[in-house]
């Protein structure tokens, strides 16, 4: 049983990128098979699993543009268990060259199909926008992970977001689900931030995870190393929060399953 999964929020700056290289890094170590797919034209992610972004030989452009078989794009990564798909710039005028085509919002879709049994998950890292890239995502996953920043306006912009999803789920994919939302930069010394954990939790009901990601330097510095944190400093208190956020990402889909 492979479970397939986009980290999404159109805002910007609210850890999706840092949740997805360290997430998916945790669950590699705890013995999962691990594909992690970047759809940003950002590339933060592979830039973050220690790739250069302007040297691919094969990228996620090359698969929904070329027509290239998803098996020849993915890149082997130190840890046995983590495969990536990257992306770069290339994959900006995707959503353009797109438009007219009639399988526009299937072809991640169609292109996951032939790998998701090869792994047990697959992250989407997706670009902080709801265009064609972000409705490709939500039609090729299960379940979406939603980051949250613990700050002002938190939740600005979330009910555009639960519309997106419920649109998506009435007409492309109806078994897209919430899978959880985690709280991210969060700083327990702030009222701010315990506020921010209230209001979401009430607004999301039993879907946000109990594990707090800190706001932690070593989160913000890892990727510069072109290492996820638990290479860079397994004992940081970020990379504690991200194993954390694994183990209860893997308890709670392993006991349903
Ligand atoms: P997004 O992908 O949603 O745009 P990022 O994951 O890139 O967000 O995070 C935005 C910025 O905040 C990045 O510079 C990142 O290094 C930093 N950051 C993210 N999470 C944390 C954290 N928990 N503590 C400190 N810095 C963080
Ligand atoms: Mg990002």
């Amino acid at each position: 049983m492979s479970k397939v999964i986009a980290i999404f929020n159109q805002k910007g700056g609210v850890g999706k990128t840092t949740t997805n290289v360290n997430l998916s890094s945790c669950i590699a170590k705890l013995d999962r098979k691990v594909l992690v797919i970047d759809i940003d034209p950002q590339g933060n992610t592979t830039s973050g699993f220690g790739i250069d972004k302007k040297s691919l030989d094969k990228s996620i452009y090359d698969v929904l543009i070329e027509g290239e078989n998803i098996k020849t794009t993915i890149i082997k990564t130190e840890d046995e268990n983590l495969d990536l798909i990257a992306s770069n710039v290339d994959l900006a005028g995707a959503e353009i060259e797109l438009t007219n085509r009639d399988d526009r919002e299937l072809i991640l879709k169609n292109a996951i199909d032939e790998i998701r049994q090869d792994y047990d998950y697959i992250f989407i890292d997706c670009p902080p926008s709801l265009g064609l890239l972000t409705i490709n995502s939500l039609v090729a996953v299960d379940s979406v992970i939603i980051p949250i920043q613990c700050e002002y306006y938190a939740l600005e912009g979330v009910s555009q977001l639960m519309s997106t999803i419920k649109l998506i789920k009435k007409s492309l994919n109806p078994k897209l689900e919430v899978e959880g939302v985690v709280l991210s930069m969060f700083d327990g010394r702030t009222n701010l931030s315990i506020q921010v954990v209230d209001e979401v939790k009430k607004y999301f009901r039993g879907k946000v995870y109990t594990t707090l990601i800190p706001r932690n330097v070593r989160l913000a510095e890892a990727p510069s190393y072109g290492l996820s944190i638990v290479d860079y400093d397994p004992k940081s208190k970020g990379a504690e929060a991200y194993m954390e956020l694994a183990e209860e990402f893997l308890d709670y889909i392993e006991d349903v399953i």
